[in-house]
């Protein structure tokens, strides 16, 4: 990916002294840090894109199971967890197209998706119960979005101090859940019907 050297400096500036690693922590999208910036995920979604085409393509194609991630779908988006969630309940929405420009998607798939955004909202509600969430898109690679052909929703569930103690004397993520654990809540309250 052409993303990897950005990617590198970035984790230098952000190790370069506690005092902006920690303004860091406590400012920042959780995407800047952590897990997305880490080389050795970054070789894994190379690898991804290039033994098995688009990650999210193959999802969409797959049933709702662990094995796609995938736990709702409607009529042209998905909801998938993901598999490096920054929080216990992370959650991707994005189109069932390979569309890596939200202009360039159809009045009815723009507002699939974002209908679709809302439902992912309310399930993490319900399962979940966070008092704050972090929602967003990276749209381009220069936004940092790790699949920029691909556009997906960062659905984050946030804790107070989640993000900003644990990682600075950790260097870890507060996940204490498993995505299996994580895939089994949220199928079952879809399988529910989302009760
Ligand atoms: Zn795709």
């Amino acid at each position: 990916m052409k993303k990897t050297g950005k990617a590198k400096a970035k984790t230098k500036v952000i190790k370069k002294s506690p005092a902006k690693k920690a303004k860091a922590a406590s400012d920042s999208w959780p995407l800047k840090r952590n897990v997305f910036f880490k080389p050795q995920r970054m070789k894994y979604v190379r690898k991804l894109e290039k033994d098995e085409g688009c990650v999210f393509c193959r999802s969409a194609k797959l049933d709702i199971s662990f094995d796609s991630l995938c736990v709702y779908k409607s009529a042209h988006s998905q909801i998938v967890l993901n598999k490096y969630p920054y929080n216990n309940g992370h959650l991707l929405v994005l189109p069932l197209q390979h569309i890596g420009n939200l202009l360039e998607l159809s009045p009815e798939r723009y507002d699939d998706l974002h209908r679709t955004l809302r439902i992912a909202v309310e399930a993490i509600q319900a399962v979940y119960a966070p008092p704050g969430f972090n929602i967003g898109l990276n749209h381009g690679s220069s936004a940092g979005a790790g699949i920029p052909e691909h556009l997906h929703f960062h659905i984050v569930p946030r804790w107070g101090g989640d993000f900003n103690f644990f990682p600075l004397i950790a260097d870890a993520k507060v996940v204490v859940e498993t995505v299996e654990q994580s895939y089994q809540k949220m199928s079952q309250y879809f399988l529910r019907g989302k009760k």
